[in-house]
């Protein structure tokens, strides 16, 4: 089941060039919202792609009621349903915490936590199979524009909550645990769900 993550295609988009990333560009440098109908373009367009015939994890979308809305559309004339919307509650805080100490490779592009996984050695150096690739900080995940993130987030994403307690497929999981937990409390959810 493929992990389709809205950020990963933005900046798919942005390194191959495409007619999109045009029109991303100006939104991800100012760390501002891609506006929906140009992010449900970009969704719906993915969405097509043949690995998405049985089914799709969604990462960062939808984050708005109106995007929720194209997505049930979306799903439905696609013949799908949407099973679960997990919400990962992280404070504040500790967000501009993880995102400040993240760092990806600008060789292979893994990605570096300074704080939670940093490369072996401790230099800003990638370690992953002698790559040794500079760790740099993406433009959009300095303090400033986290904070600006976040505070749109809310105003924009906290609305969703009730869309989808609605529907009665909201799951609320702790973000600020280890890993392994928030795993572990994903897939119960995952494994319990009576997919059509
Ligand atoms: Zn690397």
């Amino acid at each position: 089941m493929p992990h389709i993550s809205t950020g990963d295609i933005f900046r798919a988009h942005l390194s191959d060039a495409t007619e999109f990333a045009k029109q991303i560009r100006p939104y991800m440098e100012s760390g501002a919202l891609v506006p929906d109908t140009l992010t449900i373009a970009i969704v719906e367009e993915r969405l097509k792609r043949p690995d998405c015939r049985d089914g799709y994890v969604l990462d960062g979308f939808p984050r708005s009621v109106a995007q929720a809305q194209a997505l049930e559309r979306m799903t439905a004339s696609h013949g799908h349903a949407i099973d679960a919307a997990i919400d990962l509650r992280v404070p504040d805080d500790e967000l501009v915490a993880r995102l400040g100490a993240r760092r990806t490779c600008a060789g292979c592009g893994t990605i570096y936590n300074l704080k939670f996984n940093p490369p072996q050695g401790g230099g800003m150096r990638c370690d992953r199979n002698g790559c040794g690739g500079q760790l740099v900080q993406r433009p959009d995940d300095n303090e400033d524009t986290i904070r600006q993130r976040l505070i749109i987030y809310h105003k924009t994403t906290g609305p969703l909550y009730a869309f989808y307690r609605e529907r009665g497929i909201l799951h609320i999981v702790r973000g600020d645990v280890p890993p392994e937990a928030v795993f572990a409390t994903v897939e119960d959810i995952v494994c319990g769900l009576e997919v059509a």
